[in-house]
């Protein structure tokens, strides 16, 4: 395995492959590696014939007053995890290196953008998207790997592939939980033992939703009553940001549920922020939701 430090070096190593007629695998991460990336990286180990994970804290995707001077750094471990994952590169570049000090080109998204995280982190998903744009133009992917923990994330992603012709197929891995239901996330080791214990609700209350809509309601408003009932009651400590039903394609919250539908919710608890969501199929009264 090598670690690569310079987007040129990256970049050279990756059109050397894609010359030779090598399938290459990214999977984006910002480190502290977990179980949920490590499935994303076992996905495109099993995709394709070169694997590049990078381990790269984005500046641009935090505001100012965000956690990006304390977000949790394990280069060791990182190291660790991605040599028994089987990857060929580890792209770990530093800032410098990805931004000049005059970049003045970014990557806006004017509709899937505006609503959930989007909202609550004015400027986060242009720096997502403007990262990721670079990462595929130095990794040369013909397949990234993304989790739908960050669903808005994911659509955002594969709407800048379609939008921009970008030649990379995205596949979406599924949520990798702890034994009690809470979303892994590089954040969790923030919380505090009684945080931790409150945050299980967080995904309690989502299939809580999720069952009320099995069960047969179809209005947005008692399914988010639900949500934020429980979570008032589980998760004392926490202040809900926002929960939300949207459509799974278009992130447009919808009122009545038809179709296939999202259901995300951000919770602060103390200064630790956590995502989570579930997606539903909400089948037309009649018929039975798959
Ligand atoms: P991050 O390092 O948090 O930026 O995440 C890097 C990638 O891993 C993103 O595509 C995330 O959606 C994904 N990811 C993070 N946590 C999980 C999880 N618990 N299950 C599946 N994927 C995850």
């Amino acid at each position: 395995m090598d670690i690569v430090d310079s987007a040129a070096r990256m970049q050279t190593h990756a059109l050397r492959w894609r010359a030779a007629g090598n399938t290459v695998g990214l999977v984006p991460t910002m480190g502290c590696l977990h179980a949920g990336h490590a499935a994303l990286i076992a996905e495109a180990r099993a995709a394709c014939d070169r694997l590049v994970v990078s381990v790269f804290v984005n500046p641009l995707q935090f505001a100012p007053g965000e956690d990006l001077s304390v977000y949790p750094r394990t280069p060791e471990q990182d190291i660790d995890c991605c040599r028994a994952c089987g990857v060929d590169v580890v792209f770990r570049p530093a800032p410098g290196d990805m931004y000049a000090p005059d970049a003045s080109v970014t990557i806006e998204e004017s509709q899937l953008s505006r609503g959930l995280c989007g909202r609550s982190r004015p400027g986060h998903f242009s720096g997502v998207l403007t990262v990721v744009a670079k990462l595929f133009n130095i990794v040369q992917p013909t397949l990234a790997v993304f989790g739908q923990k960050d669903a808005q994330q994911a659509a955002l992603v594969r709407r800048m592939i379609r939008d921009l012709n970008m030649p990379v197929t995205l596949l979406v891995a599924p949520t990798v939980r702890e034994p009690d239901g809470l979303a892994m996330s590089s954040r969790n080791r923030y919380l505090a033992a009684d945080e931790r214990s409150q945050a299980r609700t967080l995904n309690q209350a989502l299939m809580a939703a999720r069952a009320l809509v099995g069960d047969g309601e179809r209005r947005a408003g008692p399914v988010l009553e639900r949500v934020r009932a429980m979570v008032a009651t589980g998760v004392p400590s926490g202040t809900l940001e926002y929960v939300e039903i949207v459509d799974a394609e278009t992130f447009e919250p919808v009122s009545v549920l038809t179709g296939r539908v999202c259901i995300a919710m951000a919770c602060r608890i103390g200064r630790t922020r956590l995502i989570d969501n579930v997606m539903v199929d909400a089948a037309p009264p009649g018929q039975v939701a798959s």
